[in-house]
């Protein structure tokens, strides 16, 4: 999926919220998650992957859970993954089932994968978040995935200049094992939308 050149919101977004610090700039992780990355167990666990709808299809829901947050960019984002792919994103009968909740939080950020949270798992779309790409993008990390250019075998399409990264922004880099993520045998895309470009801070 190729998408239009967008400001590069990692450069505006905080490095924390809500109390915790943004894992690769823009994903939140549970305490279990944080662990597990660092056990090299794979994010991708059945646990977070969305459930099947009545058409054996994923189904995810969603809410918003403020008034500010641009609904129809999130629309278009949401539409965009629809049209795409065989993911169905429907507005959410009940809330005490696990969905998504897009705000308007400071900055834009998501968990990797259903979270299992009856309350809704916040998405948030900040300030100049409301462009196609990073709804797409966040949206991206709220179905499970993670960045591009964090899989095991990234080295042989793309070179990470360590000295050129601000020290406390390694960690954006971050390399997963094979054990972590399991690339389904689909060729690296360098035109991901979950593939950060060449200047990333
Ligand atoms: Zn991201």
């Amino acid at each position: 999926m190729v998408l239009e050149e967008h400001p590069d919101f990692l450069d505006t977004n905080p490095d924390e919220v809500e109390g915790e610090r943004l894992f690769e700039g823009d994903i939140l992780l549970t305490p279990t998650q944080r662990r597990s990355l660092n056990e090299r167990k794979g994010i991708a666990h059945p646990y977070y992957r969305w459930r099947d709808g009545s058409d054996g299809l994923p189904l995810v829901p969603y809410t918003f859970g403020d008034r500010s947050v641009d609904r129809v960019a999130v629309w278009e984002g949401l539409e965009h993954w629809m049209e795409h792919t065989c993911i169905t994103f429907q507005r959410a009968t009940t809330t005490r089932t696990p969905h998504l909740r897009f705000i308007k939080g400071g900055g834009c950020y998501s968990y990797v994968g259903r979270m299992g949270q009856w309350r809704g798992q916040p998405v948030s779309i900040g300030t100049n978040c409301n462009v196609l790409g990073i709804v797409v993008h966040e949206v991206g990390h709220a179905i499970g995935f993670v960045h591009e250019q964090s899989r095991p075998d990234r080295d042989g399409y793309i070179k990470i200049i360590n000295s050129n990264v601000i020290p406390n922004r390694l960690s954006n880099f971050n390399k997963y094992s094979n054990a972590a993520i399991n690339n389904m045998d689909v060729p690296y895309d360098y035109s991901s939308v979950m593939h950060y470009g060449p200047k990333v801070l």
